[in-house]
C-alpha cells in the first residue's frame, strides 16, 4: 500500500550564525506525491529545499535520494530540478530556447531536444508560444515556461519554492488547480513550498508544517485541519477559537460552533452577547462576547440575530481538540 520512499531526510540541520534555520528535521517523501512544506516566513522551508537541491550544505544530517546519499553532491549531480518564484528565464531567448537550454548544456542532440521541449510545452499547455520572448508573456505564461523548463529534464523530483507568489489571486487559484493536475499527469514527486495555508490545503497529498526550523506536524490536509497537534498548527492552518472550559484548554473551529437565540445544538453550550457580525463574502463571522470572558467566533448562525442580543453558542464536544 505505501509507496516507495524517494527522499529520506534524517537529522537535517543548518544554522546561519545564531539562527537555527533548520533544526533536526526527519522526513520521508514518497514517490509520486505532492508534498507541501508550509510555514510562516523564516521557518526554514527554503533552506530545506535548497539543501535537497544542493545549493546549500547541511551542517549535519543526511539526504537520501533514491537510496543514495546526495548530501555532499553538487546540484547538477542530483536528479532534482527547481522552479523559482521569479522564474529565472533568460530574457533574450525565446520560449523554446529557454526550455531547451538545460538539454543543450547536457549535449542532447538537436532533434531530440526539440521533441522533448515541444512535449514539455504541451504539458504546460503553451503550444504556439515557441517563439515568444519572456517579455511578451503574461505572468502565468512565464510561470508555465519555467515549469516546462524543469519538466523537460524529466527529474524524479521537482522542487517549487513559492512559485505562485507573484500572481494575483484569481490566476493563482487557477494555477493551483493546473499545477496539481499536471503533477498527477506526469507522476513526478513535487515538493512545494508555500506560506499560504489555503494553497497548501488545496494542492497537497500531504502537508509538512514548519515552525522555527522544526516540523510541527505531518499529515494529509484533512488530518492537519481536523486534528492539529499543537496550538501553532491550529492557528496557522484555518481559524480556531481558544476556549477554557471546565478547567480544560480546548480549540474549536468557528464553523462547528452554532450561534442561536436560545436553543442549544450540541452537547456543549455557552451564553453570550452578539457584539458584531462581519460579512466576509462566503461566510459571516459572528463575534460573541461569551460568559467565559473571551470573544468566541462562529460562522454558523441558525437564525437572524441582531447585534446586542443574548445568544447561545453550542457545539459537539467531539469537534473540540485539546491543546497541550
Ligand atoms: P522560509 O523559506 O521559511 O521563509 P528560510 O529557510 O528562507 O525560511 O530562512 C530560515 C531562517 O534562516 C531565517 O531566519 C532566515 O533569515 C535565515 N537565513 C536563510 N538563509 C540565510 C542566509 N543565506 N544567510 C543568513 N541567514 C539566512
Ligand atoms: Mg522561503
Amino acid at each position: 500500500m505505501t509507496k516507495p520512499v524517494i527522499i529520506a531526510i534524517r537529522g537535517l540541520s543548518r544554522a546561519f550564525g545564531e539562527v537555527r534555520a533548520v533544526n533536526a528535521v526527519d522526513l520521508d517523501i514518497f514517490e509520486g506525491e505532492f508534498i507541501t512544506l508550509l510555514g510562516p516566513s523564516g521557518s526554514g522551508k527554503t533552506t530545506v529545499l535548497r539543501m535537497i537541491a544542493g545549493f546549500e550544505k547541511p551542517d549535519s544530517g543526511t539526504i537520501l535520494l533514491g537510496g543514495k546519499d546526495v548530501s555532499q553532491l553538487p546540484p547538477y549531480d542530483r536528479d532534482v530540478n527547481t522552479v523559482f518564484q521569479d522564474y529565472a528565464l533568460f530574457p533574450h531567448m525565446n520560449v523554446i530556447s529557454n526550455i531547451e537550454y538545460g538539454l543543450r548544456v547536457k549535449g542532447v542532440d538537436k532533434s531530440d531536444r526539440r521533441a522533448r521541449a515541444m512535449q514539455a510545452l504541451q504539458q504546460v499547455r503553451l503550444e504556439g508560444y515557441e517563439s515568444r520572448k519572456p517579455a511578451q508573456l503574461s505572468g502565468g505564461q512565464r510561470q508555465r515556461v519555467a515549469l516546462a523548463r524543469a519538466l523537460v529534464n524529466r527529474p524524479s523530483v521537482l522542487l517549487l519554492d513559492e512559485p505562485l507568489g507573484a500572481l494575483d489571486l484569481k490566476l493563482r487559484e487557477q494555477m493551483q488547480i493546473e499545477l496539481k493536475e499536471l503533477q498527477r499527469a506526469v507522476g513526478i514527486t513535487f515538493i512545494f513550498v508555500t506560506h499560504d495555508q489555503e494553497e497548501a490545503l488545496t494542492m497537497s497529498d500531504r502537508i509538512v508544517v514548519f515552525n522555527h526550523g522544526r516540523i510541527e506536524q505531518i499529515g494529509t490536509p484533512r488530518e492537519i485541519y481536523d486534528n492539529p497537534q499543537s496550538s501553532f498548527v491550529s492557528e496557522f492552518v484555518g481559524q480556531t477559537n481558544k476556549i477554557e472550559i471546565e478547567g480544560k484548554k480546548i480549540n474549536v473551529r468557528p464553523e462547528f460552533i452554532v450561534v442561536s437565540k436560545s436553543t442549544s445544538y450540541g452537547n456543549r453550550s455557552v451564553q453570550g452577547v452578539l457584539r458584531d457580525a462581519i460579512f466576509v463574502g462566503a461566510t459571516t463571522r459572528y463575534l460573541v462576547d461569551s460568559s467565559l470572558g473571551n470573544t468566541i467566533i462562529s460562522t454558523n448562525p441558525r437564525e437572524a440575530i441582531a447585534i446586542g442580543e443574548t445568544v447561545t453558542l453550542s457545539w459537539d464536544k467531539e469537534k473540540e481538540f485539546l491543546i497541550q
